[in-house]
């Protein structure tokens, strides 16, 4: 460890920061990394993000990835020691030791010489640049190239440098792997700079000059002749791509990418771009809104930044509100769309966007200062990135076609989502607010359990203690409270007092409850307070292992009574439904995995069983059909399990979804059966075996609980420890079969005992081991299937990028990493990951195929669509059309697919089955027999 210098006196690091890291490399590239602070590791060699520790680690397989050597950088930190538990952003000594290591950093700049300097993260970017706050943190900035705030010079002035901000190595680590492509990118472009090959930034923006306005080509506040010639150059040439935006009231203090539609926005601005006359922003007022209208009327393909969500929905109601039509018409793509299409896993705001096409400044900043310029860098930044993105999505073979890829899984299928929004979901007001009566039982019930559970543990009254008797005691306990007497000593006294019932909503009381119990109190290990310890905590993950690890259920009942909370607000206050009864969700395709998802409210997640099976059927009852009304919900059966045998080829493991692979499994592993022997029998016969072994509660447990996460698990490539974790409290410890609990097994000489060897003596198998025993077993009956994890792994791994059968692409550079321990090649952080992606959208794009026939056919708009949740679709109509429903929508559900066939396992497309159910409520339905149905039809 390196000494500190004496200039250290006096920082607010100088009590507890260790070492002073040298600044490393030649930089021969011309480029200087920055980061925030050293970490353990650095502290020890005295060097910045060491090769071998967790952040520099990937700064290194970058620097590798991309064929560079870390010499060729000079490589610092912002400061030089490493503080208190490797504590900087947000520590109370950030900004003093910033200031104070400001002249190390200074020094190293002048000594080194860099061209460009790239700031890792946060706290690098604020003190390289001064830019922070809003729209300025690092996933605004990362890719541009600022100017430096400016570095004391030999000669007294003060030199800029170009400063590219950069994502952290330590942020990528944690669970971003899937940054690092765009990490490596950022760097490329550092070193482009340094080179002098890379000159597309600009500096001293002024959104007020006509020198940046005629250099950028943009008419922030047009005269109306502006507005003319713009209008008529767009009408005269009807091939050119305009891109669109508006600014409304809400524009300074809303984030716009994630905004929706809102019915009474007032619209201030709307800008176009279009090649040949750069960007205007047109001022909505009833002079220029015939210019307006007829741009966004003519038939020019069209793009625009999330227009689909929010800009059409505006426009929309603006032109029914203000009585002109000004919806837009012709192609129109959605850049936000594309973008996510390309890159599922980045950020995907404009500024982050348009880093990608080297916009020359980030504007996002000026929202609330320069709007009518804001706008103009707005759509011109739209239009640049549309055309990249047209070329590499067609480039990368992602643009794809009627049913692949942006085109036909995302573009296409946009018109049929809108109109399920706006046909809503028929919601039942009456039972809605029974149900928040529901929740208010079962929640006060569940106190109730809890309180006598924790005893006296609540809030005390008075504090003290009463100091004299109370006339009446009763509900009353007597405590021992510490007293101050006249001479300051203190002395334990009994009173009498009040308790209040326990709170599980309080971190102090759940607390004193581990306390009481004498149970282990777990620390947050992500935080510390002023004293450097990690604090107590009582988040939900740490109850539940804390459950496991004393099999003291009272934490789960505490995870669920705070979780009802949440509930309640979600469920009974979030579906309020609107004049037409029904509530109007927006769906997204803001998933990495290409399934769809819902917010405002989200309609697609109603538990099941959860919080508890009653609450969770009266959650379900308020989604209702109107009077004469009914609901329809069709399932595609097993469609992860026959998909995953699909693409792994195992025509067994197919043939046991569509029996019930649950079952099988749980069989075997209850040792009921020997899969490996009942699977030669005929499909009746495994049916009747499925069936008994449901009949009974534990065997249907095991089922339920353990073997069917197995098989989610497996689809999601977890391994037994993976598996653990994501579904720990289906894995709850159990009595070791092997030893029977004793913890003692027959020794060789069948006189003697010997510690189990399964248990280690403990008695109880834990539950990591049971899931381990799960895979274990799936692996042993289904080969084929563990081989196809391991070949999409390599794939993934050799490509970086796995694009699937429906077009649609994530990009992978952790799926193995080099353990340097085991001397070998491991899981990197990305391995569950790559077959995760594989099957889910390989199953969901199916299913999106399936959706977009039913609209082809009509049969959306017929039947009243309105919700597809994960692997179903739920409909709402006229209840007299049932038979004519099941005739028309259940061929075209159960046809086989287009995009998935297999020249022997499936040559004319692969076929998942559904099941129907119909019923008023959702609470309430029963199977549809399609047989009845079609024979009703022909009756
Ligand atoms: N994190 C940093 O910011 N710098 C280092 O040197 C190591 C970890």
């Amino acid at each position: 460890m390196r000494e500190k210098p004496a200039s250290c006196a006096g920082c607010a690091c100088e009590s507890h920061g260790t070492d002073f890291s040298a600044v490393e490399g030649t930089g021969s590239s011309g480029v200087m990394l920055v980061g925030e602070a050293s970490g353990e590791m650095e502290a020890r060699d005295g060097l910045p993000f060491r090769p071998y520790a967790p952040a520099g680690s990937v700064l290194q397989r970058t620097f590798q990835r991309m064929g560079l050597s870390r010499e060729q950088f000079s490589i610092t930190n912002v400061i030089r020691c490493r503080p208190r538990n490797n504590w900087l952003e947000g520590a109370p000594w950030e900004f003093g030791a910033a200031n104070h290591c400001r002249a190390n950093l200074d020094s190293a700049i002048a000594e080194r010489r860099p061209r460009v300097l790239v700031s890792l993260g946060g706290t690098a970017t604020r003190e390289l640049t001064g830019m922070a706050g809003d729209a300025q943190g690092v996933t605004h900035l990362a890719g541009y190239v600022l100017p430096s705030i400016g570095v004391e010079t030999s000669q007294g002035t003060r030199a800029h440098f170009p400063i590219v901000p950069n994502f952290h190595p330590a942020y990528l680590r944690r669970g971003k792997a899937s940054h690092q492509g765009v990490f490596a990118r950022i760097l490329q472009r550092a070193v482009n700079i340094a080179k002098g090959a890379d000159i597309a930034w600009m500096w001293n923006v002024d959104p007020d000059s006509k020198e940046t306005h005629d250099a950028l080509s943009y008419r922030p506040r047009p005269t109306a002749a502006d507005i003319a010639a713009f209008t008529h150059h767009v009408l005269g040439n009807p091939q050119l791509v305009v891109s669109y935006d508006l600014e409304t009231d809400e524009s300074a203090s809303l984030d716009e990418d994630a905004r929706e539609g809102f019915a009474d926005t007032h619209i201030r601005l709307v800008q176009f771009a279009v090649e040949g006359l750069g960007a205007i922003a047109i001022p909505w007022e009833p002079g220029t809104i015939p210019a307006i209208a007829a741009i966004l009327r003519s038939p020019n393909p069209k793009c625009g930044h999330n227009v689909w969500l929010f800009d059409n929905k505006v426009l929309k109601a603006a032109g029914t509100r203000e009585g002109c039509e000004v919806t837009p018409r012709g192609v129109i793509h959605d850049t936000l769309a594309m973008f996510h299409h390309w890159q599922p896993d980045l950020p995907a705001h404009l500024q982050f966007a348009a880093s990608f096409v080297q916009f020359p400044f980030p504007w996002k900043h000026l929202a609330g200062t320069a709007i009518e310029f804001y706008g103009c860098c707005d759509v011109d930044a739209t239009l640049r990135l549309y055309k990249m993105l047209e070329a590499t999505l067609r480039r990368d073979l992602l643009w794809g076609d009627a049913h692949t890829g942006y085109i036909g899984q995302v573009y296409e299928v946009r018109p049929i989502l809108a109109a399920m929004e706006d046909r809503g979901m028929p919601i039942d007001d009456a039972a809605r607010i029974r149900l928040g009566d529901e929740f208010e039982k079962a929640q006060s019930a569940l106190g109730e359990e809890l309180s006598v559970a924790a005893g006296a543990i609540g809030n005390v009254h008075p504090k003290n203690g009463y100091v004299r008797v109370p006339k009446d005691t009763t509900g009353m306990i007597e405590r021992v409270f510490t007293d101050i007497d006249d001479d300051l000593q203190e002395h334990q006294v009994t009173r009498w007092c009040r308790v209040d019932p326990f709170n599980p909503n309080s971190r102090p009381q759940v607390i004193a409850y581990m306390r009481a119990k004498g149970h282990p109190i777990p620390k947050d290990k992500h935080r510390e307070d002023d004293q450097g310890e990690n604090p107590e905590t009582t988040a939900a993950k740490e109850l539940m292992r804390l459950a496991a690890k004393t099999g003291d259920l009272f934490y789960l009942k505490v995870i669920e009574y705070r979780g009802m909370t949440k509930l309640r607000g979600t469920y009974v206050d979030g579906f309020a439904p609107g004049p037409d009864g029904c509530v109007h969700t927006t769906f997204t395709f803001d998933t990495g995995i290409g399934q769809l998802s819902s917010r405002n409210p989200n309609i697609q997640n109603f538990p099941k069983l959860k919080p508890t099976p009653a609450l969770a059927k009266a959650m379900r009852k308020m989604v209702a059909a109107r009077p004469g009304h009914v609901l329809t919900e069709w399932d595609f059966k097993s469609c992860h399990i026959i998909t995953l045998g699909f693409l792994a080829e195992d025509l067994q493991y197919m043939r046991l979804g569509r029996l019930d692979m649950h079952s099988f499994i749980a069989g075997h592993f209850l040792k009921l059966w020997d899969g490996g022997t009942v699977v030669n029998e005929s499909d009746d016969e495994l049916r009747a075996r499925f069936k008994w072994l449901k009949q009974d509660a534990e065997r249907k447990r095991v089922r339920d609980d353990q073997a069917k996460h197995g098989i989610l698990g497996i689809g999601n490539g977890l391994k037994a420890r993976g598996l653990y974790e994501r579904y720990m409290e289906n894995f709850p410890p159990r009595g070791c079969p092997v030893c029977g609990g004793t913890g003692r097994v027959v020794g060789a000489r069948a006189t003697t005992t010997r510690k189990c060897y399964e248990c280690k003596g403990l008695g109880m198998q834990s539950g990591q081991r049971i899931a381990d025993e799960v895979l274990e077993i799936a692996e042993r009956l289904f080969p084929k299937v563990f081989a196809w994890q391991r070949r999409i792994q390599k794939v993934a791994h050799e490509q970086q990028f796995l694009r699937t059968h429906f077009g649609h692409v994530r990009r992978f550079y952790e799926v193995f990493r080099w353990d340097a321990r085991r001397h070998e090649m491991g899981h990197g952080d990305q391995a569950e990951e790559a077959i995760a992606f594989w099957l889910a959208n390989i199953a969901f794009g199916h299913i999106r195929e399936k959706l977009k026939e039913l609209a082809a056919a009509g049969l959306d708009s017929r039947y009243g669509l309105f919700n597809n949740v994960h692997d179903s679709f739920m409909f709402h109509f006229d209840a007299r059309d049932l038979d004519a429903h099941v005739r028309e929508v259940y061929p075209i559900l159960v046809s086989s697919s287009k995009v998935l066939r297999h020249p022997t396992i499936c040559p004319d497309g692969l076929v998942i089955d559904v099941e129907g159910a119909v019923g008023q409520n959702w609470a309430d339905m029963s199977e549809i027999n399609v047989k009845e149905h079609q024979h009703a039809i022909h009756a």
